[in-house]
Protein backbone atom coordinates (compact mmCIF):
# COMPACT_ATOMS: atom_id res chain seq x y z
CA UNK A 1 0.00 0.00 0.00
CA UNK A 2 1.00 3.59 -1.07
CA UNK A 3 2.54 5.50 2.41
CA UNK A 4 0.73 8.40 3.96
CA UNK A 5 1.30 11.68 2.31
CA UNK A 6 3.74 13.81 4.39
CA UNK A 7 2.17 16.92 5.97
CA UNK A 8 4.46 18.86 5.95
CA UNK A 9 5.29 18.27 2.37
CA UNK A 10 3.86 21.44 0.19
CA UNK A 11 3.71 19.21 -2.65
CA UNK A 12 1.51 16.78 -0.84
CA UNK A 13 -0.57 19.64 0.17
CA UNK A 14 -1.09 20.68 -3.60
CA UNK A 15 -2.32 17.41 -4.52
CA UNK A 16 -4.42 17.24 -1.64
CA UNK A 17 -6.04 20.58 -2.94
CA UNK A 18 -4.92 21.97 0.91
CA UNK A 19 -2.75 25.02 -0.79
CA UNK A 20 -3.71 26.58 -3.87
CA UNK A 21 -1.36 25.92 -7.46
CA UNK A 22 -2.13 26.99 -11.06
CA UNK A 23 -2.94 23.41 -12.37
CA UNK A 24 -2.41 22.84 -15.97
CA UNK A 25 -2.73 19.12 -16.18
CA UNK A 26 -3.92 16.55 -14.21
CA UNK A 27 -4.74 12.34 -14.27
CA UNK A 28 -4.88 9.35 -11.90
CA UNK A 29 -1.10 9.68 -11.38
CA UNK A 30 0.55 13.22 -12.04
CA UNK A 31 -0.22 16.69 -11.71
CA UNK A 32 1.37 19.59 -13.62
CA UNK A 33 1.46 23.31 -12.33
CA UNK A 34 2.91 26.67 -12.74
CA UNK A 35 5.96 27.02 -10.46
CA UNK A 36 5.90 30.14 -8.03
CA UNK A 37 8.67 31.94 -9.37
CA UNK A 38 8.98 31.30 -12.71
CA UNK A 39 12.16 31.27 -14.10
CA UNK A 40 11.46 31.25 -17.72
CA UNK A 41 8.35 32.37 -19.61
CA UNK A 42 7.20 28.67 -19.26
CA UNK A 43 8.25 27.18 -16.47
CA UNK A 44 5.73 23.90 -14.88
CA UNK A 45 6.45 21.31 -12.64
CA UNK A 46 5.13 17.56 -13.00
CA UNK A 47 4.38 15.81 -9.97
CA UNK A 48 3.67 12.24 -9.19
CA UNK A 49 0.61 12.43 -6.46
CA UNK A 50 2.24 9.76 -4.62
CA UNK A 51 4.80 11.07 -2.37
CA UNK A 52 8.36 10.39 -3.18
CA UNK A 53 10.94 12.35 -1.80
CA UNK A 54 13.45 12.12 -5.44
CA UNK A 55 14.29 10.67 -8.60
CA UNK A 56 16.46 8.70 -6.12
CA UNK A 57 13.17 6.84 -5.16
CA UNK A 58 11.53 6.52 -8.69
CA UNK A 59 11.37 2.82 -8.25
CA UNK A 60 9.20 3.08 -5.39
CA UNK A 61 6.56 4.06 -8.03
CA UNK A 62 4.20 1.32 -10.04
CA UNK A 63 5.56 1.70 -13.51
CA UNK A 64 1.87 3.84 -14.23
CA UNK A 65 2.78 6.87 -12.75
CA UNK A 66 6.95 6.55 -14.38
CA UNK A 67 5.38 6.32 -17.28
CA UNK A 68 2.91 9.31 -16.84
CA UNK A 69 4.90 11.13 -15.25
CA UNK A 70 7.22 11.91 -18.76
CA UNK A 71 4.47 11.92 -20.79
CA UNK A 72 2.59 14.36 -18.82
CA UNK A 73 6.45 16.75 -19.26
CA UNK A 74 5.56 16.31 -22.96
CA UNK A 75 1.75 16.62 -23.26
CA UNK A 76 2.20 20.05 -20.86
CA UNK A 77 4.75 21.14 -23.12
CA UNK A 78 2.90 20.87 -26.45
CA UNK A 79 -0.37 22.24 -24.68
CA UNK A 80 1.74 25.60 -23.60
CA UNK A 81 3.42 25.94 -27.27
CA UNK A 82 6.81 24.79 -26.78
CA UNK A 83 6.87 21.61 -28.26
CA UNK A 84 8.02 22.77 -31.05
CA UNK A 85 10.62 25.59 -30.89
CA UNK A 86 12.15 23.67 -27.76
CA UNK A 87 11.86 22.98 -24.20
CA UNK A 88 13.71 21.25 -21.00
CA UNK A 89 12.96 18.92 -18.44
CA UNK A 90 14.90 18.63 -15.23
CA UNK A 91 15.17 17.43 -11.91
CA UNK A 92 16.86 18.07 -9.17
CA UNK A 93 18.18 15.05 -6.68
CA UNK A 94 19.56 15.61 -3.69
CA UNK A 95 22.24 18.50 -1.98
CA UNK A 96 24.39 18.71 -5.05
CA UNK A 97 22.25 19.35 -7.69
CA UNK A 98 20.45 21.63 -4.46
CA UNK A 99 16.54 20.32 -4.59
CA UNK A 100 14.57 22.50 -2.00
CA UNK A 101 11.59 20.49 -2.53
CA UNK A 102 11.40 16.96 -1.35
CA UNK A 103 8.52 15.39 -3.54
CA UNK A 104 9.45 14.51 -6.49
CA UNK A 105 8.92 17.09 -9.34
CA UNK A 106 10.20 17.59 -13.02
CA UNK A 107 10.80 21.37 -14.10
CA UNK A 108 9.39 21.89 -17.64
CA UNK A 109 10.81 25.40 -19.11
CA UNK A 110 11.06 27.07 -22.43
CA UNK A 111 9.28 29.28 -23.71
CA UNK A 112 11.84 31.55 -25.10
CA UNK A 113 15.93 30.99 -25.90
CA UNK A 114 16.78 29.45 -23.24
CA UNK A 115 20.81 30.10 -21.11
CA UNK A 116 22.88 26.55 -20.82
CA UNK A 117 22.98 27.21 -17.27
CA UNK A 118 19.23 28.58 -16.58
CA UNK A 119 17.14 26.68 -14.23
P1 LIG B 1 13.93 22.31 -6.73
O1 LIG B 1 14.88 23.39 -6.31
O2 LIG B 1 13.58 21.39 -5.57
O3 LIG B 1 14.35 21.56 -7.95
O4 LIG B 1 12.61 23.05 -7.20
C1 LIG B 1 11.59 23.42 -6.34
C2 LIG B 1 10.71 24.37 -7.12
O5 LIG B 1 9.47 24.45 -6.47
C3 LIG B 1 11.27 25.78 -7.20
O6 LIG B 1 11.38 26.15 -8.58
C4 LIG B 1 10.23 26.63 -6.46
O7 LIG B 1 10.03 27.90 -7.04
C5 LIG B 1 9.00 25.76 -6.53
N1 LIG B 1 8.08 25.90 -5.41
C6 LIG B 1 8.40 25.90 -4.08
N2 LIG B 1 7.30 26.00 -3.32
C7 LIG B 1 6.25 26.05 -4.20
C8 LIG B 1 4.83 26.17 -4.01
O8 LIG B 1 4.31 26.23 -2.91
N3 LIG B 1 4.07 26.21 -5.13
C9 LIG B 1 4.61 26.13 -6.38
N4 LIG B 1 3.78 26.19 -7.43
N5 LIG B 1 5.94 26.01 -6.58
C10 LIG B 1 6.74 25.98 -5.51
ZN1 LIG C 1 4.92 15.05 -0.97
Amino acid sequence: AAKEAPVDCIFCRIVAGKAPSKKVYEDQYVLAFWDIRPRAKVHLLVIPKQHVASLKELDELPVETRAALLSACVRVAKDQGILDKGFRVITNAGKDASQSVFHLHFHVVGGEQLREDAI
